[in-house]
């Protein structure tokens, strides 16, 4: 059978793109020779290529991005800081739809999303984190608390 090391999840394959991201501006620069398209970058999870923008957002926010369209707010399609990518669907009127489709999601995404004051209080907690009870506790995804935690989205509070 393989001997090869286990493919990553989605989840730790984002972890890892995040962690080893570089910071430009607000940006946090996937690096990565390999572009799926002009400027795009890819995550390998699973044994399978994604689009580095896509897989952030799916896992960040645990949606399905199937029929979505990511994009960038700050036109860097290189860019995979989560708090950068917004959802809509193809069409006119992408801002319109992505701010209806918040309202859809209402529980599910707004449910897992941190407000300012969660963060700083997550990082105010002792090390180490159990971050397993923290997204039982919360529903919020492991990758995207420890995201905050160790300051790769959030930077603002910083
Ligand atoms: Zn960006």
């Amino acid at each position: 059978m393989a001997t090869g090391p286990k493919p990553r999840t989605k989840q730790q394959a984002v972890e890892k793109a995040l962690k080893e991201a570089l910071p430009v501006n607000e940006c946090l620069i996937r690096q990565t020779k390999k572009s799926i398209s002009i400027g795009y970058k890819c995550i390998t999870a699973m044994a399978r290529e994604y689009y580095a923008h896509r897989l952030v957002y799916e896992v960040m926010n645990n949606i399905s991005v199937k029929g979505l369209v990511i994009r960038h707010t700050c036109d860097n399609p290189a860019c995979i800081n989560p708090e950068h990518l917004v959802a809509g669907s193809h069409g006119d009127n992408v801002t319109d739809k992505v701010n209806k489709k918040r309202h859809l999601f209402g529980e599910t995404a707004a449910n897992a999303r941190m407000t300012e004051a969660f963060v700083k209080q997550l990082r105010g907690f002792a090390k180490p984190v159990n971050f397993r009870s923290l997204c039982n506790e919360t529903g919020i995804s492991i990758g995207a608390l420890k995201a905050a935690y160790y300051g790769h989205t959030w930077r603002h509070l910083l």
